[in-house]
């Protein structure tokens, strides 16, 4: 259906696990053919929660079954309070089990982010290889070789082996509830600030930036074109175009061996929220709708930024205020309390030194054009990403996702301490301005609200 993705994954098929995708009207059926190719002989353990199994794991087995192939069903029952289950180690370990109890040969999951993240891990760690039936276009992580895992209560990422095939359904993904649709144009919506993170990391850290990844992402972007305002509808053309350039997303991460092109500070919003939500028993929203507002807020930021010239940038004044990192510490035991210890291995190696933050503000002001030149290239404003998010009736404000004031500025300006890697909420506070750009953004956001 979409040559240009058969032709990405045979250019970079030594850097790729993923062999097949398929997107398709019916996608159930016509991906048979493909998980007969790709997956090993034997018997094949196909996860579903119940709601999945219902709008696609019981079709997959029944063409399985046409087929002559051999099959097992795995539910991934709900919490005792009713509610979606968790990737966590625990859900991983059984499902581990389960592989072994079957003697199967590959593991197939039918659904989106719990059951997907579950079986890409237990097999990794079975050394098993397997396949995705996804149930909805709600995020980027199908085609990637990393899996979101609740252990010890955070939220971590760890890197795995990514799916052989890939099916998506267009009228599964379609029929999805409308707000996992949001989430993942809200996932993708994030490119341009993500892309200017990256940039920005890649210039004043000389980190690692792949042309290769970054002309796949291009690739997924133009499939976004027009996409935005069909979607309240479920037109199957936009549907399918949102897939398969989800599905690009995530071959990006894959080619590039790590996330940097497709998650910047607008996703350490989004995991701050999570990390607060599951700490503090919080409303948290889809990932991709609050990365849908992160990437706004980012947006916003940057205007902030670019709105700056080098006079305005006291180095001496800066690195002067730079508190040691032992007084820095206890400030983020106070901001984090339970969840400090998860954070801090992520704070410490990304807390500048300060020869290396005068180092990095100093190039900053010497070659300030290049924010227009390479940054800026990529960015968008802040009101033409809301614009967008909004024809397609996705969140724009934090107040819709359940987040008030007080912990969407913790988000904005505290959130850069969960990963060690350069974003715009880096050097906003670098520059000792985040605080005040977090508060500006969140009056510029409320004033729109009530303009709305
Ligand atoms: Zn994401």
């Amino acid at each position: 259906m979409y040559p240009i993705i058969s032709e990405l994954l045979a250019r970079f098929n030594d850097d790729l696990d993923t062999q097949a995708i398929v997107i398709d009207e019916d996608a159930l059926q016509k991906g048979v053919s493909a998980l007969r190719t790709h997956l090993p002989q034997g018997t094949w353990l196909v996860a579903a929660d119940t709601n999945t199994w219902e709008v696609a794991g019981a079709e997959l087995a029944a063409n399985l079954d046409d087929a002559g192939l051999s099959w097992e069903r795995y539910i991934v029952e709900e919490k005792p309070d009713g509610t979606a289950p968790m990737c966590t180690d625990r859900r991983i370990e059984e499902f581990e089990a389960a592989l072994q109890s079957t003697g199967a040969a590959a593991g197939i999951a039918v659904g989106s982010g719990t059951v997907n993240d579950i079986v890409k891990l237990a097999s990794h760690h079975q050394k098993l290889p397997m396949a995705c039936v996804g149930t909805a276009p709600s995020m980027n992580g199908y085609t990637s070789g990393i899996s979101a895992v609740l252990s010890d209560g955070v939220k971590t990422t760890i890197p795995c082996t990514a799916p052989k095939v890939v099916i998506a359904d267009v009228d599964v993904m379609a029929e999805a509830p409308y707000r996992m649709i949001c989430s993942g144009l809200g996932d993708l919506m994030s490119k341009p600030v993500s892309n200017a993170d990256w940039q920005l990391s890649a210039w004043l850290n000389g980190t690692y930036h792949s042309a290769e990844a970054m002309e796949i992402i291009e690739a997924g972007a133009a499939m976004l074109d027009g996409v935005a305002p069909r979607l309240p509808d479920r037109d199957r053309q936009a549907v399918a175009g949102l897939t398969a350039s989800l599905m690009l997303s995530g071959l990006a991460m894959s080619v590039a061996g790590s996330s940097s092109p497709a998650s910047g500070g607008e996703h350490l919003i989004s995991h701050f929220i999570d990390m607060t939500a599951i700490a503090y028993d919080k409303p948290h929203d889809f990932h991709g709708c609050q990365v849908g507002v992160g990437t706004i807020t980012s947006g916003l930021l940057y205007e902030k930024l670019c709105a700056l010239s080098p006079e305005d940038i006291d180095i001496d004044a800066r690195v002067d205020d730079l508190a040691p990192w032992s007084d820095y510490e206890k400030l983020l035991k106070q901001r984090f309390g339970p969840l400090f210890d998860a954070v801090v291995k992520h704070a410490r190696p990304a807390y500048p030194s300060p020869d290396r933050l005068r180092q990095r503000l100093t190039q900053l002001c010497d070659e300030w054009e290049t924010l227009e030149t390479h940054i800026g290239r990529t960015l968008r404003t802040g009101d033409s990403l809301e614009n967008e998010l909004r024809q397609a009736k996705c969140p724009i404000r934090f107040s819709e996702l359940g987040v008030g004031h007080d912990r969407a500025r913790r988000a904005i300006a505290h959130s850069k301490d969960i990963r060690n890697r350069y974003t715009i909420l880096h050097l906003g506070w670098e520059l000792g301005r985040l605080d005040q750009w977090a508060d500006q953004v969140l009056v510029r956001l409320a004033t729109r609200e009530d303009a709305a």
